[in-house]
């Protein structure tokens, strides 16, 4: 059932407690559907996105996650405003990597793989495999000891409040309580939980699941008292860094023919590339890579934005734009392909990992939020490997784009050789991870290979916050395969100690 907190709804009896109805907590909820276990959800925004209830700090850099823009305080969480966009982990990134001190996971690609098609289920997203799947015109002719490529698949239905909600209502194993801050982790396991109004409640569980997002767990973990404090939470705070590097020129239509997007089961499928592994050892760079950013036609990117928004300015829009907007849909229902607009130049979008010991940190500031809580501090830094790593791969892209006669790819140099122009021009794109790392022991990590967190029984940290290094891709994929193996672990647990 959804319940409201601050209404003076009564707290059911849970045996997992989740925190956090967003991405990650309503898929393990989702996951735990049926199988007998009393799940109770606290999500501290209301059933809307409400902006005012954000509340962060940050230093040093401007850290775009923390922004608005970045997150959604609300049932769905970020979900409310992401992409939905899937990508797998490259397999090397879980190591060993002797070239990024403290990149290497406790676990292997062996840990995640059986999960691939509840991860992508949980996130709506058509079962085709991901990062093999051939590409619509045949594979690149790239030479592949240079780059590599991928496919990223989206999301049908990124919303994942829409996708839980009507379930979630009708239950009575699982509830929702909106307006339910957690403000304290308590040992037992417990969480002390504030509104608005003032009511206060501790609720116990058998497990407690943090599922804040990737800047607000180690806040959680800091501002806990009776949590061992554990010297590794909140650094190693990373994100993926963008930043358009070049501007891409086609020279022959095999160009659009490899890179434009393409839809396949009602899910959007765009091709990437990325800098090869071998290259990344021998100069001892972040894995990175990008794609380009081919514009459509004025007639589909109307259509999509009627779509999405349905406001009647929008409308209106579509309508002055008919002719336009129906050929571009017939493009996608019957060639499966974006419209381009041939007449423009291409950005090259890059995405760098950040290596874990960059110095960047989530401390706690003197300032509180409304509940008593200590805000977060954002201190981010980024560092002069993903500068050289992503000045590499985009020479590296028009190296071989220029020999195969695909595109004059014209560099935005003053960005990439210069570091200052550089940190004007890149930024994290909403991909907070690392700051409540999974390691092997305490000394490594704040978590270990199952998510517990060390030394504190039968509390989880469930987000991409657990991650020990990134990667280049979008981190909710690897984020919802740890849920369906965290989901598995709480059934098989649970109940053993229960007989
Ligand atoms: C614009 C944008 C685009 C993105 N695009 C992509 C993409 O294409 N692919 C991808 O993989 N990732 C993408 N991401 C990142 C993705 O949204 C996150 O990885 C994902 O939402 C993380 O899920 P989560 O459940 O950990 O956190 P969230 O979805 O942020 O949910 C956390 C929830 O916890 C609640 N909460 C926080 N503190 C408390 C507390 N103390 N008590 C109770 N509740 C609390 C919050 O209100 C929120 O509902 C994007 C993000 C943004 C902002």
């Amino acid at each position: 059932m959804l319940l409201d907190f601050y209404k003076g709804d009564e707290v059911p009896e849970a045996d997992v407690l989740i925190i956090g109805s967003g991405v990650a907590g309503l898929a393990l909820a989702g996951e735990l559907k049926g199988s007998g276990l009393r799940v109770v959800v606290l999500e501290a925004g209301r059933p809307k996105i409400d902006n005012s209830l954000l509340e962060h700090k940050t230093v040093d850099a401007p850290y775009r996650a923390a922004e608005s823009a970045g997150r959604a305080k609300a049932f769905g969480g970020s979900s409310l405003t992401w992409g939905g966009q899937a990508l797998p982990l490259n397999p090397h990134v879980f190591g060993p990597r002797p070239w990024i001190n403290r990149a290497d996971w406790p676990i292997g690609p062996d840990q995640i793989d059986p999960y691939a098609s509840r991860a992508l289920a949980a996130m709506n997203t058509p079962e085709t495999p991901i990062g093999g799947t051939p590409w619509k015109a045949g594979i690149p002719e790239l030479d592949p000891a240079s780059l590599n490529w991928a496919v990223s698949r989206w999301s049908t239905q990124p919303n994942m409040a829409g996708k839980h909600k009507e379930w979630i209502a009708e239950s009575q194993q699982v509830h929702v309580l909106t307006c339910a801050q957690a403000v304290e982790l308590k040992q037992g396991p417990a969480v002390l939980v504030r509104s608005a109004n003032g009511r206060e409640e501790l609720i116990s569980a058998k497990r407690v699941v943090v599922a804040v997002g990737g800047t607000e767990a180690a806040r959680m973990l800091l501002c806990s008292k009776e949590i061992p404090h554990n010297p590794n939470t909140g650094t190693s705070h990373m994100d993926h860094v963008s930043m358009v590097c070049a501007d891409v020129y086609p020279e022959s239509d095999v160009f659009y023919d490899r890179f434009v997007n393409w839809y396949s089961g009602g899910s959007k499928l765009m091709p990437k590339i990325l800098l090869s592994k071998e290259i990344q050892k021998e100069k001892g760079l972040l894995d990175v890579g990008g794609h380009f950013d081919i514009p459509v036609t004025q007639g589909f990117d109307v259509l999509k934005r009627a779509a999405r928004t349905r406001k009647p300015e929008d409308i209106r829009d579509l309508i002055r734009n008919l002719p336009g907007a129906v050929s571009a849909a017939a493009s996608v229902k019957f060639k499966g392909r974006s419209p381009v607009d041939k007449s423009a130049s291409i950005p090259l979008e890059a995405l760098c990992e950040q290596e874990p010991d960059t110095g960047s940190t989530i401390t706690l500031a003197e300032e509180k939020d409304s509940f008593g809580m200590p805000l977060a501090l954002i201190d981010f830094k980024i560092s002069e490997l993903t500068r050289r790593s992503m000045t590499e791969f985009a020479m590296t892209v028009k190296r071989e784009f220029e020999k195969a006669g695909l595109a004059k790819v014209c560099l935005h140099d003053d960005r990439l050789l210069d570091p200052v122009e550089f940190r004007k021009h890149a930024g994290d794109i909403y991909h907070p991870m690392g700051s409540t790392r999974m390691g092997a022991d305490a000394e490594a990590g704040v978590v270990d290979p199952n998510l517990e967190v060390f030394g504190a029984p039968g509390f989880s940290i469930l987000g991409s916050s657990v991650f020990p290094s990134g990667g280049w891709s979008n981190p909710t994929y690897i984020m919802l395969a740890l849920a369906c193996r965290l989901a598995d672990r709480l059934r098989e647990t649970i109940p053993a100690e229960n007989a």
